[in-house]
């Protein structure tokens, strides 16, 4: 058996779809169209690269999107200074940090100082609060992205297994909460784990985010689970998911590829949350 592939492309052109019609009636009311404002500092290609392609991101959607540069030297309290000033805009509904920063300054400072409800990468303490309590609030866009992706399958979730691999902030703390919210059981795996390809392979629903190239093995794999692979690793200028593709696929029954799986629903769930985070701004 082969898996079916969660396209992502696919979802994400579904959801840009939906958002569009959003922002249109948005438009067309009084209400404007959200103003997202993001910030990167120093001339890292990865930062530089994201920032161009939320641009892109935004202005397909019709999101209005401003970009403010630093130099790499800047200090952290002038891009604090910045945050405020925006903190303090009613035109500015969402607020982006880029990553990397300099090693200067410290990111959880800095996505902090950003009113939670502006916090449109759902990174600061208040959202990942709300998230933790299962209240409602802004969700990180990657682990939205995965979920997003997971259902699609239309596999129903409810009490089966999950198996996380990595406990990170941005990906996998996050991810194992949204599928608690999903009435799964969740195991949350990491570096000392022991024994791993016993723990993937009694999980029906396998979340990869650990950065490890093909790490993950087709043999680990339970017969037809969901293989969501949220890993990003450059090898020989190519990008490889931390799941091994090829074999993978060969046990589950439906699995993301890497690129085009929750790379392109990330992007997209930013431009969601912006939307949500001028909603939330401009209720009349
Ligand atoms: P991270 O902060 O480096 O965390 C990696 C996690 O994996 C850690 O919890 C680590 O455990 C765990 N880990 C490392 N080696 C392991 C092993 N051998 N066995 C089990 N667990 C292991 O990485 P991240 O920021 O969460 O990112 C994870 C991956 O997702 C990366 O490839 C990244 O590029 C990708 N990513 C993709 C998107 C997207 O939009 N698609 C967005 C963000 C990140 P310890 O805690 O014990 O160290």
């Amino acid at each position: 058996m082969s898996a079916q592939i969660l396209d992502g492309k696919l979802l994400a052109a579904q959801l840009k779809e939906r958002l569009i019609k959003e922002i249109k009636i948005l438009r067309d009311s009084v209400r404007g169209v959200p103003r997202v404002f993001s910030i990167v500092v120093g001339n890292d290609p990865a930062g530089l690269s994201y920032a161009a392609s939320q641009q892109k991101t935004a202005q397909s959607v019709g999101i209005h999107y401003e970009l403010q540069h630093f130099q790499e030297d800047s200090s952290q309290e002038d891009v604090l200074k910045l945050i405020d000033e925006l903190n303090s805009y009613d035109h500015v509904h969402g607020i982006i940090v880029n990553k990397p920063l300099p090693a200067h300054m410290n990111f959880k400072t800095i996505i902090n100082a950003i009113l939670p409800y502006k916090d449109i990468e759902g990174m600061n303490l208040t959202n990942f609060g709300l998230l933790l309590m299962g209240e409602d609030g802004i969700l990180p866009c990657t682990p939205a992205a995965a979920l997003a992706l997971l259902k699609s399958s239309g596999v129903s979730l409810k009490g089966k297994h999950a198996a996380v691999i990595g406990r990170s902030e941005i990906v996998g703390k996050p991810v194992a909460l949204l599928l608690l919210k999903e009435d799964m059981t969740v195991t949350i795996c990491h570096s000392k784990t022991i024994d791993l390809p016993v723990v993937v392979h009694d999980a029906d629903v396998v979340i990869a985010a650990l950065g490890k190239p093909n790490f993950i093995k087709g043999e680990w794999i339970k017969k037809g689970a969901v293989v969501i692979d949220v890993g990003i690793n450059q090898v020989d200028g190519k990008f490889i998911g931390d799941v091994d593709f090829v074999s993978a696929r060969e046990k589950a029954s439906y699995i993301t590829p890497v690129p085009g799986g929750v790379g392109p629903v990330t992007s997209v769930m930013l431009m969601k949350n912006a939307v949500k985070a001028f909603k939330m701004q401009t209720s009349l």
